[in-house]
């Protein structure tokens, strides 16, 4: 029998989207090309917050923001379901010099976010220098390949189906409403389908997806191995920032790269990220250096995702573009869209989440005008 929903895309945007959805009543499966997290929701830090997060929109804070109340509370459901550690922890974050503190400090007051002044040298014994620095405690990260893990044993233990190594390669509309989606393993259908393909979304809705922005942004990150406890915070300068795991990985990253669906690494990127992770850590200069790799982030303008039902296809939603912050948004991102196909009351005014509807807002334009 064919499932309530299908969700096509098994990164962090389509499980937990999966998760919401059966936690509301409704029987769900996921369509995967690779396996479930192989693409950008591997390939990220997992840091739970923007990097500067008093430079971004109301768009953007507002998703983050409302993901990271209930981040712990809904990551310990999934390591209770699943039985794994995604290993959510309040590291904090240490932002070094430059930034504009004045802004932050204004953020930090309109959005009840704690903002620190510290001693560099309290927080990084390494530091060189006797600038001051801004601490934000209450930042936190997860363990991103761990928390798909979780979440995909999570869903599979609530009845989600999970198929994988299968490629939607088309979708058939009539009537206003999506019939089938064509597969290299034939066709699937459902009563409704939520695309969540990350950087592939708007390959993958074809002419249903003109209006949409969605484009991929290379990433490359680098990855150590210190002893546990050389570094206990996430430390970001100038856009390159360190992330420290429990067992003494350190990850450092990454580069934002517009050159299309390639995700080969480069020498040059490589060279970059080390020089910068051993200036910041000198210690990560004696560590091994464990691998280098990119992903493909969903670019998205402003980091604004669209979290929305097709304008006119009424069984088609739409979960994707999330960007730098796919990990972190992904609660929200998940609840705002089972609300919205349910019905329920949303937390904020979520419109600017909506799918756009350029031609038909130019042509209400003009008729007003007349
Ligand atoms: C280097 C780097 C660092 C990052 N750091 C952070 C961070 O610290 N914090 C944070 O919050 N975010 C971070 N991000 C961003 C975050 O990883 C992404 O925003 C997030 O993973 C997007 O999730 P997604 O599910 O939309 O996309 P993806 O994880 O890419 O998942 C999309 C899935 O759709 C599948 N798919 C595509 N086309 C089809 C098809 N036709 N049929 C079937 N399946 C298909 C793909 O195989 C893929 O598995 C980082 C990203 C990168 C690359």
């Amino acid at each position: 029998m064919n499932p309530d929903f299908l969700i096509v895309g098994g990164g962090i945007i389509g499980l937990s989207s999966a998760l919401e959805l059966v936690q509301g009543g409704a029987s769900v499966a996921v369509l995967e090309r690779g396996t479930c997290g192989g693409e950008s929701s591997w390939a990220g830090g997992g840091i739970l917050s923007p990097l500067l997060p008093w430079d971004y929109p109301a768009a953007v804070t507002d998703l983050t923001q409302s993901s990271s109340r209930y981040y712990a509370e809904w990551a310990g459901q999934i390591a209770g379901i699943s039985g794994l550690d995604p290993e959510y922890r309040r590291s904090g974050m240490l932002v070094l010099p430059e930034f504009d503190s004045e802004r932050a400090m204004n953020w930090s007051r309109s959005h009840q976010a704690r903002i620190e002044w510290v001693q560099q040298r309290d927080r990084l014994p390494e530091a060189a220098g006797d600038d001051e620095a801004l601490w934000l405690p209450d930042v936190a990260q997860v363990r991103n390949p761990r928390l798909i893990k979780a979440l995909r044993l999570a869903l599979e233990r609530t009845g989600v189906r999970i198929v994988e190594h299968v490629e939607v390669t088309g979708m058939a509309v009539g009537g206003g409403r999506l019939v089938r989606l064509d597969t290299t393993a034939g066709p699937f259908g459902a009563g409704q389908y939520v695309v969540a393909a990350g950087a592939w979304s708007k390959k993958l809705l074809g002419e249903q997806g003109t209006q949409v922005e969605i484009k991929p942004i290379r990433g490359q990150m680098l990855l150590f191995r210190t002893r546990p406890g050389t570094l206990r915070h996430i430390i970001l300068q100038n856009g390159f920032y360190l992330i420290p795991r429990d067992d003494g990985h350190v990850l450092g990253g990454s580069t934002l790269e517009d050159s299309g669906f390639d995700k080969s690494t480069s020498e040059e990127a490589r060279n970059q990220l080390y020089t910068s992770a051993t200036k910041l850590l000198p210690p990560l200069a004696q560590a091994e250096f464990v691998k280098h790799w990119a992903g493909l982030r969903p670019g998205s303008p402003g980091n604004i995702p669209i979290i929305a039902r097709h304008p006119q296809i009424e069984n088609l939603y739409l979960n994707s573009g999330h960007f730098r912050y796919g990990v972190t948004m992904a609660p929200a991102s998940a609840r705002i869209l089972a609300n919205r196909i349910f019905r329920r009351e949303q937390p904020f005014d979520i419109s600017v989440y909506d799918w756009p509807e350029i031609n038909t807002k130019a042509l209400d334009k003009v008729q007003n005008l007349v």
